[in-house]
């Protein structure tokens, strides 16, 4: 028992797989990361592909509508080397994060394993747990390599992760900014938790109006004030 809960909490004593997402979701979206890393991926198109900036984002969308990512779009249609496109893209400056003691307190908290899923790189992960204070609170990551670049939200990748890993999607959590992406992981049976950003990209699918897909339990805007008030 501890001082933090009350039998009103959300109850997730049930869980024993805590799997997060990475970004915007372990660190705050108003890092903005991500605009850095669409930026990379526009030149790198541009480059590569011989696009012109309007014609490499056109691109991404198609990709991104049709895959899930422009990785898998590019592993698909061109003969790119995917660990090329992925060091290239992630090779951004973060500078903008920072030490999170208190989710680092709530994410230590947790029983059991506890996993980073995200669509990108391994390396980029890596460098976002040292840089936020969360290295050494994982038990892995599972990144779009590991997902044989099928990223998030097709079913193929949480089938591979649950297959490899052998966890229980009954005792299992996800935690995403996206909710589409959520929409996978509530159809194996997991406990879905989004982590709501007012984003267009957080707030999008798979089907409109997201409320009426009821694929989602539990909607937040906090991560570890949500986590430090959970029943464990
Ligand atoms: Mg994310």
């Amino acid at each position: 028992m501890d001082n933090f809960t009350n039998d009103t909490a959300p109850d997730f004593r049930h869980i024993g797989t805590w799997i997060f997402d990475l970004d915007n979701t372990l660190y705050p979206a108003s890092s903005n990361l991500f605009a850095q890393i669409e930026e990379r991926m526009n030149v790198f198109l541009m480059r590569e592909l011989k696009l012109e900036e309007a014609e490499a984002k056109a691109l991404r969308r198609k990709y991104y509508g049709a895959y899930g990512s422009t990785l898998s779009g590019l592993v698909a249609h061109h003969t790119i080397d995917p660990e090329a496109f992925l060091s290239y893209v992630h090779d951004i400056d973060l500078s903008a994060l920072r030490p999170d003691p208190a989710l680092a307190q709530a994410i230590a908290r947790l029983p059991g394993k506890r996993y980073v899923f995200t669509n990108g790189c391994r390396n980029h992960a890596t460098r976002v747990l040292e840089k936020t204070g969360l290295t050494g609170l994982m038990d892995g990551i599972w990144d779009i390599r590991s997902m044989e670049f099928k990223p998030k939200p097709q079913p193929e990748a949480y089938a591979r992760i649950v297959a490899e890993t052998g966890i229980d999607p009954a005792t299992a959590v996800l935690f995403e900014d996206m909710a589409v992406n959520l929409a996978p992981a509530y159809a194996l049976g997991m406990t879905t938790v989004w982590l709501a950003n007012g984003s267009a990209w957080s707030d999008q699918g798979p089907e409109a109006p997201r409320e009426a897909s009821g694929h989602i339990h539990h909607t937040i805007d906090d991560l570890g004030d949500f986590l430090q008030t959970i029943r464990l």
